[in-house]
């Protein structure tokens, strides 16, 4: 294999990815890389999926056949050529964006500080830890949390071509002295992951705290954590603590499809 083209690339990115190559094969797949921005944005999207969401999906039972040939059909529709470029010219002034919300972030004064809410919605965030029903479906997620909160659940739709929900486990949050009940949700949006605590809204004080937004006229709280953006919103007696490193104009309008 000395020349391959992008459908090969394509055909064969597992493989390559889980290093089972030989060394001329490597080099002509590195070297492909190298000049295909298509395909390099292709792997950098598949590459994200294995290092930060495969070891959110391992677990005892494995995924649905059905769930497999939906995740599949996701990625293939998101390496289409058009998409792909409007991908790539979406997130290329991120960067910069980051680091100027970065310096907001730092020279803005916080109003108050981070409730403990934030706190733990950014510590569940960073963690690997499996998830305990793995599903793409919001319905499963629904029924599998029936019983298992002291709230009926209703795990966000994100209606957002990029965003799929990746599964979820029971959690917790803290408020003031007591631990409360939490579902946690992990979502992978484009080459972002998303994670969402939902919990019992009601008693607790998130109004006074973060920078306050409106999305289709709900209140939301922007809160800045170590480096990731935590949104605060409630619906009906059910609050939602959404952390992700989604620039905040992308962050809200993810919000907004679920409203
Ligand atoms: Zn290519």
């Amino acid at each position: 294999m000395s020349r391959i083209d992008c459908d090969d690339f394509r055909k064969f990115i597992d493989p390559y990815l889980d290093g089972e190559f030989d060394a001329g094969e490597r080099a002509a797949f590195d070297a492909h890389l190298a000049a295909c921005s298509d395909c390099r944005c292709h792997y950098e999207q598949k590459a994200w999926f294995i290092n930060a969401v495969r070891p959110c999906l391992r677990r005892p039972e494995p995924m649905p056949e059905a769930a497999h040939q939906r995740l599949h059909a996701r990625l293939r529709t998101a390496q289409q050529p058009e998409r792909r470029r409007r991908l790539v010219r979406r997130l290329a002034p991120v960067p910069m964006l980051a680091a100027a919300g970065a310096v907001l972030l730092f020279v803005t004064p916080l109003t108050g500080f981070a409730p403990a809410v934030v706190e733990d919605a950014v510590d569940q965030h960073c963690q690997k830890m499996p998830v305990e029903v793995p599903t793409d479906e919001a319905n499963q997620a629904d029924e599998w949390f029936s019983g298992k909160v002291p709230f009926s659940m209703d795990t966000p739709r994100f209606r957002d071509d990029r965003a799929m929900l990746l599964g979820g486990r029971l959690s917790h949050v803290r408020n003031g002295e007591r631990n409360r009940r939490a579902a946690y949700l992990v979502y992978g949006v484009g080459e972002h992951k998303v994670s969402v605590l939902v919990f019992d809204g009601r008693e607790l004080g998130l109004s006074e705290r973060g920078e306050l937004r409106h999305v289709k006229g709900h209140p939301v709280r922007v809160h800045g954590a170590r480096g990731y953006r935590v949104a605060l919103y409630q619906r009906g007696q059910l609050a939602y603590a959404v952390t992700s490193d989604l620039p905040e104009p992308e962050m809200l309008k993810l919000i907004g499809t679920s409203l």
